[in-house]
């Protein structure tokens, strides 16, 4: 199966797109010298800033779909980084221009670009000029880049066999010798892995500090959350002494591993084993329908945005097997730029039509964006609400799933997917989000110096909520093999506010199915245009009040495994 984006709904040729991409830089370099702000033609200034933008994103999803095909262009790996800096240039003007008294008084009678100018009020006091954001960008931020492509290399480089092979096999000395290996492998080279990590820390902190933050982690939690740090670590606090619930799981699991393979004492690697049933992989089509019968709840225009996004005559889709092409599932689009799907490939395995379900998904919210803002920055919003959406797909799949197996092994085997999902999205990454805090606050106070220090802050974090760590000292430098930590540092958090979220919209979804499709619809369509928690409460009813949304979650997991305790009998 081979499916290819149509490269000339960006450009008809490179030629076409490089003579394209002259005149913009152009006209960019007139946008930064333009000194003629004022309130009469503020509007004008913004609709001309919101043109160069969407101008400077098609040339920039041209360039991220080149490299994604090809991993070895490195010629457009380096205009996509010019083009980069470029919208962070034009961004950062306008944001400076933004905070002059006098356009922000003309602003509060600005309807269509009130958000846009409060925002760049928000972060004013955040904000460096042009000069330190070089020597940022110089000093720092290609330190971390550096810091993380040696992660990426030596990862690359270790040989530690196919993990997902090895859980699946159904010796279980096989299994138990595999994982040991596997560990291994990582654990020589712990202390470069440690190394790595304290310096991302580092560097990430220092440059939260030069931007006026206390640390890294109020920093991004600001940007990516919208919320207080204090706020964060009380969520953490609250999961932690809820660890119970995941518990409760792990032991159902257990024993169900114990009476099917007598085994007498059970092991984390012991419980990926299927249950009595296999899923044969599926076809695209097989998928496509599939997912579109799932997704069914979520409104008429969201599915006919879904179907066109997965018919491959729409050159939509960039879906083929082959070498040199990026590791990445991802969407690509903003408003007035075509939306077009990336995944490195496709198996048809049940992980990856649910991937294929989650990716589309944030292919569809773009698009519906793009059809509806009226501003193409409000496309840009915080990553945990892009997730929740995504992730809510995968439950209603895992649901539809549910529905259609035929046995009851089949009904144990999805709700088993089911509850695997939340315990991975709440629970992981609770643990995960725990880490990091710990972690950053740890380098911060000088406290964590090597690779035995990181060991005994991961395995504090995991004992009280994985019920095999304890029996398995390999673990403890789990903390290795989790890419995020060292190439999207401080993300990791995102997915548990994301989980909240989706728990609540499947909920919602269940209780009030005609109601629901118009409100999400609505919601997904609207854009960014105010702070995520006014967002929800107008459109869905509810807010991120995370006692509430919490409760709800873990009320789901906890029928979710009284059902599955009941399929098992
Ligand atoms: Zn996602």
């Amino acid at each position: 199966m081979q499916f290819h984006v149509r490269f000339p709904r960006y450009f008809n040729s490179d030629a076409a797109e490089q003579s394209s991409r002259n005149v913009l830089l152009d006209s960019v370099a007139a946008f930064k010298r333009d000194f003629g702000w004022s309130p009469a033609n503020l509007r004008a200034h913004l609709d001309a800033y919101e043109k160069l933008l969407v101008s400077l994103q098609m040339h920039h999803t041209y360039f991220t779909l080149k490299c994604y095909v090809n991993n070895q262009d490195t010629v457009s790996k380096q205009v996509r980084n010019q083009l980069n800096d470029s919208i962070a240039s034009v961004q950062a003007r306008v944001d400076r221009l933004l905070i002059k008294p006098d356009l922000i008084k003309a602003a509060g009678k600005e309807t269509k670009y009130h958000y846009l100018v409060e925002q760049a009020t928000q972060d004013s006091g955040h904000r460096l000029s042009d000069k330190e954001e070089t020597v940022i960008s110089k000093l720092g931020d290609e330190m971390i880049a550096h810091l993380a492509e040696r992660y990426d290399h030596l990862m690359d480089s270790i040989q530690a066999g196919n993990k997902s092979a090895i859980l699946k096999n159904p010796d279980s000395v096989l299994r138990r010798t595999g994982m040991l290996t596997y560990y291994a492998a990582y654990d020589r080279h712990g202390e470069v892995f440690a190394g790595t990590l304290i310096d991302i820390t580092g560097q990430k902190t220092a440059t939260a500090k030069l931007r006026g933050f206390n640390s890294a982690t109020e920093m991004t939690y600001q940007n990516s959350l919208q919320l207080p740090e204090a706020s964060v670590k009380k969520l953490l606090t609250e999961l932690s002494k809820q660890s119970g619930v995941l518990g409760d799981y792990q032991r159902l699991l257990s024993n169900q591993v114990s009476r099917a393979t007598g085994l007498k004492q059970v092991h984390s690697w012991d419980t990926s084993l299927p249950i009595g049933f296999t899923a044969a992989p599926m076809t695209f089509t097989q998928a496509r329908s599939l997912i579109l019968t799932a997704l069914a709840p979520l409104g008429k225009e969201y599915i006919a945005a879904f179907a066109r996004l997965l018919d491959p005559a729409n050159g939509q889709l960039e879906i083929a097997g082959g070498p040199n092409r990026m590791t990445e599932f991802t969407s690509v689009g903003f408003p007035g730029v075509p939306e077009s799907l990336y995944m490195k490939s496709f198996s048809g395995s049940e992980r990856e039509v649910s991937r294929l379900a989650h990716e589309g998904g944030h292919a569809v919210h773009e698009q519906l964006m793009s059809d509806h803002v009226t501003v193409p920055s409000y496309k840009n919003g915080p990553s945990f609400l892009f997730e929740a959406y995504a992730i809510f797909n995968e439950l209603l799949l895992i649901d539809e799933l549910e529905k259609r197996a035929q046995t009851r092994e089949g009904k144990a085997h999805y709700t088993k997917m089911f509850l695997d999902k939340l315990a991975l999205e709440v629970f992981t990454s609770a643990e995960e989000g725990e880490f990091e805090q710990r972690l950053y606050d740890g380098v911060a106070a000088g406290g964590i110096h090597n690779r035995n220090d990181i060991d005994t802050l991961y395995a504090g974090i995991m004992k009280p909520y994985d019920l095999y760590f304890a029996g398995e000292p390999q673990r403890r430098s789990e903390w290795i093999n989790k890419r995020l930590l060292y190439d999207d540092p401080i993300y990791n958090i995102n997915y548990l506010y994301a989980a909240l979220v989706s728990c609540k919209l499947y909920t919602l979804q269940h209780q009030d199915p005609r109601g629901f499709a118009i409100k999400y619809t609505a919601l997904l369509q609207n854009g960014f245009d105010a702070p995520a928690d006014d967002l929800l409460k107008k459109y869905m009813g509810f807010g991120l009040d995370k006692d509430a949304l919490l409760k709800g979650t873990l009320e789901l997991m906890k029928n979710k495994t009284a059902e599955l305790r009941g399929l098992l009998k």
